[in-house]
């Protein structure tokens, strides 16, 4: 199963600023400076090594994964980013006698799904897209956001074929041999985990989502959806003082993936549904916080965490 990362800022998107980008030049210069690399190709070799957080960007689009397993296209969420995934896939994978696409959705929230009218592949009569969802009247909410008086295409001026199916809360459903289950998640307006398990591989995708109630009784379920996952994406919006202060905002921390990760064995965790206030090297101080936590109060574990970056491509 290979997992590939389009869009991984929450709530808006975020590009970088002119005044972000000059700091990160500045900062780069300094370093070769302090290194004394005079000729350029030791300077474009010492580039190469810098991180997408100190050369690039962790990346300002909205929620969008992918997940390749068994021959299966999957699309978890339609932010922004799925501009950029719909292109690959009309250079990658486009085919005279279609493609069928399966596309989830956690929630409706902009964020979730306002890349979806630049999704190119859903212009073409001979793709079939597949659409899953929690909630209900999916088709509906989409006719809406195209609605003449927001953008200039209507749905059903978009030449795929559609198929809406409304899951049944915390039911699983088959793609191939691709096994997807849903867990309703806490979050104004309800939010939808989806785990995926093939191959003997699971991925967790559990981003928009508040947890209040930290005791046992109530973390129970989530630890054993979130069980023995390979990978878990977590909704790390918020710092844990923040999380604390933005009570019913619908958002968690970093912490509470660590914590939830610990006790549900899962190898490795992604902060996602970035902060759009906070700047590259911000984030990239969560991540750095947060490993510190998880080495504090869990020093025997073998938890990795990093950061959901766009581009970024996971394989299980
Ligand atoms: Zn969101
Ligand atoms: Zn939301």
């Amino acid at each position: 199963m290979k997992v590939k990362f389009w869009g991984v800022r929450g709530s808006i998107p975020t590009p970088q600023s002119s005044v972000q980008i000059k700091q990160k030049i500045k900062r780069i210069l300094r370093k070769i400076s302090e290194k004394q690399l005079h000729d350029l190709p030791a300077i474009n070799r010492y580039i190469d090594t810098l991180s997408p957080v100190e050369a690039g960007t962790i990346g300002g689009n909205t929620a969008c994964i992918e997940v390749r397993a068994d021959n299966q296209l999957i699309i978890f969420d339609m932010g922004s980013g799925i501009k950029n995934l719909g292109n690959a896939i009309m250079k990658n994978d486009q085919k005279t006698e279609g493609l069928d696409i399966h596309i989830f959705l956690t929630h409706t929230h902009w964020d979730h799904m306002i890349g979806f009218p630049f999704f190119s592949p859903a212009f073409f009569p001979s793709n079939t897209l597949h659409f899953y969802s929690g909630h209900p009247n999916l088709k509906e909410r989409l006719e809406v956001q195209q609605d003449y008086r927001f953008f200039p295409v209507a749905l059903n001026q978009m030449g795929s074929k559609k198929e809406f199916i409304q899951l049944e809360h915390n039911s699983s459903i088959n793609i191939g041999n691709v096994k997807i289950t849903n867990f309703p998640l806490y979050h104004p307006g309800g939010s939808f985990g989806y785990r995926v398990d093939y191959g003997g591989k699971s991925f967790v995708y559990a981003t928009d989502s508040e947890y209040k109630d930290l005791s046992g009784k109530n973390t129970k379920n989530h630890i054993e959806f979130f069980r023995h996952a390979d990978l878990l994406v977590f909704d790390a919006q918020y710092t844990f003082e923040e999380a604390i202060h933005k009570e019913d905002w619908g958002h968690s921390s970093a912490l509470v993936g660590i914590d939830f990760s610990v006790q549900a064995d899962v190898k490795r965790l992604a902060l996602f549904h970035h902060e759009p206030e906070r700047d590259d090297f911000e984030i990239e101080n969560i991540l750095k916080k947060s490993i510190d936590y998880g080495n504090i109060n869990y020093p025997d574990k073998k938890l990795e965490v990093f950061l959901a970056i766009e581009g970024l491509e996971v394989n299980l």
